[in-house]
Formats: structure tokens, C-alpha cells, sequence
């Protein structure tokens, strides 16, 4: 089942009114992490592999492939996605490594550049089959300022979409990257509008930021992709803390790396349960589902210096 195209997972949801779970990976750990939670799930999830990401291994190929082998070999649809590109040249490397779907984001533009890049990209990827998110309305965080008063107009968003075809939207709706506080006040409101005026998938970044209740009320004002990464960052290295502390003479990584990827794991699984991903998920949109207690997702972590988009 495995390897499967953005849109097999993210049209059932949309049409269903339920979310999709995106999770940032950043070593091997957390992509055999995200995958076993999502298979606990039983739930479709996508792998994001950002710029930073990228960056911090050097290069592309081992940590793209490595997310592409796991995916193949999963129980429940995984999706390979490229997150937060800033260039083209980003786009083509994935196109190339076999990714089928990349977020181009070019929100740092004037409007009008903004769509007449991310058009340009849209087209060379279409003609690949490759899917494309693309963000409009700059979302806070990315250059480290939190800043969550951006917002995404819907008539703009509605103009952007037709003029650059792109298969989803990122939109600013008050959430802001790499917070470690989860107390983002979402414009449910806002999405409401956004997703009426526009046809295409919404995406939220900055979820980490965003209390549970908000998460499954955002799914429910007509949110579908949720990109999560210093909420599994927290809990992986709150985990290795705990585990090194227990045992402070341990020198094999496995001993600490596979408390880590446990917590990340479980996470992953009360998360998309949260969303409404996996198979108990008509719930949530009907507003059914307690909030899951966050338990160990809120101790640790803080003081971390976190790249800005992970
Ligand atoms: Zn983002």
C-alpha cells in the first residue's frame, strides 16, 4: 500500500471533512516513528522533508530515500512530500528523487511575484504529475519572530489559486511556526471563509502551536492538511532527556534513540486520532472526540533553540 500519490490521501479527507496528518521528519528515527504511529492509527500519513531538513544533513538523496523506503514498506498510504521549498532548484531535486508532491514558498513575495513564481512552478510540476502546495498570506515563524496577526484574505486566496493552479493552500489564520507553547488562537471564522472561497485543500503550518480542541475545531471549520513538527521534536527529545537521565552511563544511541522514537510514535497515533485520520474519525468532525490529555507532549523541550521551519 505504501508509497501513495498527496492526492489519494488528501481528496478522501476533504471530501470526508477529515484532517490529514503531515509530520516533519528530520532523521531515519522519526520517519520509522511517524509511519508506526500512523500504521497504529490505522491511518494515512505524509512524511515532509523540509529545506532546513535538508540543510542540516547536507544533502538531499539519504534522508529523501530513507523516507521513501519506509514509506514502500508500510501497512497504511504514506506520502513523500517536500516542505517549505524556497526555490525552484528544490522542486526539481525532489521531482528527481521521486517525490510526488512539494509545497513551493514563495509567501515572502509581493503578491503579484508570489503567483507568477509559484505559476511557473505549478506548471513545470503538473507536467510531472507532481502535486503542489503553495502559501499565500506569510505565515509567523519562519525567520524566528512569531508573528500570528498574518492573515490570508479569502478573495485573494480564491484570485491566487485560479491564477496559479495550485493543488492546496497554506493559509495564515493565526498559527505561527516553532512555537512551544500550544496556545495559537486559530480565526476559525476565517478558515470558514478561506474554504468557502476556495476550491483546493487548506493547510495549516504551525499546528505544533495549536491547542488539541483548536486542532479538531480548525478540521472542522474546513482545514484539511495539518503540518505538525516541534510538537514530535518536543516529545523525542523530552523521551532521550528521560531516558539518559534514568540511565546516565548509556553509550548506545539505541538505548535513548528508541525511547525517542516510542514518544514520537504514540504521539503521532493520539494525533491523528485527534484530526480525525484513522479509522474512528467521523467523530471528530461531529465534535465527539475528547481532546486526548497531552500527557508527556507538554513536559520538555522548552529552552530548545529550534530551527525556525523545520
Ligand atoms: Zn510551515
Amino acid at each position: 500500500m505504501p508509497l501513495a500519490a498527496m492526492r489519494e490521501i488528501i481528496a478522501p479527507a476533504q471530501a470526508a471533512g477529515h484532517g490529514v496528518g503531515a509530520f516533519n521528519v528530520i532523521g531515519i528515527e522519526h520517519a520509522e516513528a511517524i509511519v508506526a504511529g500512523a500504521e497504529a492509527a490505522g491511518a494515512p500519513v505524509v512524511l515532509q522533508i523540509s529545506q532546513n531538513c535538508i540543510a542540516y544533513h547536507g544533502a538531499f538523496a539519504p534522508i529523501a530515500r530513507a523516507c521513501l523506503a519506509v514509506a514502500t514498506s508500510a501497512t497504511v498510504p504514506v506520502a513523500v512530500h517536500l516542505d517549505h521549498a524556497s526555490g525552484p532548484e528544490l522542486v526539481e531535486a525532489a521531482a528527481e528523487l521521486g517525490l510526488g508532491s512539494v509545497m513551493y514558498d514563495a509567501s515572502r513575495l509581493p503578491y503579484a511575484s508570489n503567483v507568477s513564481s509559484t505559476a511557473h512552478v505549478a506548471r513545470w510540476c503538473h507536467a510531472r504529475g507532481i502535486w503542489v502546495e503553495a502559501e499565500l498570506g506569510e505565515i509567523g515563524g519562519k525567520n524566528g519572530l512569531h508573528s500570528p496577526l498574518a492573515r490570508t484574505d479569502p478573495g485573494e486566496a480564491a484570485r491566487f489559486v485560479d491564477a496559479t493552479t495550485v493543488d492546496a493552500l497554506a493559509v495564515a489564520v493565526g498559527s505561527s511556526h516553532a512555537m512551544l507553547t500550544r496556545d495559537a488562537v486559530v480565526d476559525l471564522g476565517l478558515i470558514g471563509r478561506i474554504r468557502r472561497a476556495v476550491r483546493v485543500p487548506l493547510v495549516l503550518h504551525g499546528s505544533s502551536g495549536v491547542a488539541d480542541e483548536d486542532l479538531a475545531a480548525a478540521i472542522g471549520a474546513g482545514m484539511t492538511k495539518v503540518n505538525i513538527a516541534t510538537q514530535l521534536n518536543k516529545v523525542f527529545t523530552a523521551a532521550v532527556r528521560h531516558a539518559l537521565s534514568r540511565e546516565p552511563a548509556t553509550v548506545d544511541p539505541r538505548r535513548y534513540g528508541s525511547a525517542g522514537r516510542e514518544a514520537i510514535a504514540s504521539e503521532v497515533t493520539r494525533l491523528l486520532r485527534l484530526l480525525g485520520a484513522g479509522s474512528t474519525s467521523q467523530e471528530v468532525a461531529a465534535g465527539r472526540v475528547e481532546p486526548a490529555a497531552s500527557g508527556g507532549a507538554q513536559a520538555g523541550g522548552a529552552g530548545e533553540p529550534l530551527s525556525p521551519v523545520e
